[in-house]
C-alpha cells in the first residue's frame, strides 16, 4: 500500500485540481480512489471544495451586483 507515501508528496496540488477540473479524466479516477481511502485527502478535497463553492458565489454575487450579462461564446 503506497497510498500515505504518495499522499505525502504534492496532494494538495492535485486536490486543487481535482476541485478545479484541471486533471483528466484518468488522474481524477485515481485520486477519487485515493482520497476514498485516505482521511488526509478527503478532508481535504472537502475544505479544497468549501473554499472553491464560497469564492464562486462570491464572484456570481459580484457579476450580479455589476449588472453583467457576461455569457461564454465562442469568441
Ligand atoms: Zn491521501
Amino acid at each position: 500500500m503506497s497510498l500515505l507515501a504518495d499522499c505525502l508528496s504534492k496532494t494538495e496540488e492535485v486536490a486543487e485540481d481535482y476541485c478545479l477540473g484541471r486533471l483528466d479524466a484518468e488522474a481524477a479516477v485515481a485520486f477519487e480512489a485515493h482520497y476514498l481511502a485516505c482521511p488526509r485527502c478527503a478532508q481535504l478535497v472537502e475544505s479544497t471544495q468549501d473554499f472553491l463553492m464560497s469564492f464562486r458565489l462570491l464572484m456570481s454575487r459580484e457579476s450580479v451586483l455589476a449588472g453583467s450579462d457576461t455569457t461564454f461564446s465562442a469568441d
